[in-house]
């Protein structure tokens, strides 16, 4: 990712919690892989372009998935992006 080499935008658990509950791909509870997959094409078309840009997508989505729209008691409350979110209307 950091290079530019990696295809989409890689995400880890809580970037990819974010991602489904502002409405980007279908949530998948039982199939990681298929819950994964939906929100890269999802996001595809919006995707900056360049490694730096990308990095800082990735960093922004753990970080408010660990802090803000955390799994099991988001606080929905102090998000920045509750009014565009799918989950929290
Ligand atoms: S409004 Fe709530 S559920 Fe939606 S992104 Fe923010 S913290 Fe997460």
């Amino acid at each position: 990712m950091y290079c530019g080499m990696s295809r989409g935008l890689p995400l880890e658990s809580n970037g990819l919690r974010v991602l489904t509950r502002v409405g980007y791909g279908r949530v998948h509870l039982k199939n990681y892989g298929a819950m994964y997959k939906s929100v890269q094409e999802a996001v595809a078309p919006e995707l900056p372009r360049g490694a730096e840009k990308i990095a800082r997508a990735h960093l922004v989505l753990r970080t408010h998935g660990k802090t803000i729209c955390r799994d099991t008691t988001p606080l929905c409350s102090d998000c920045p992006v509750s009014a565009m979110c799918a989950f929290c209307s």
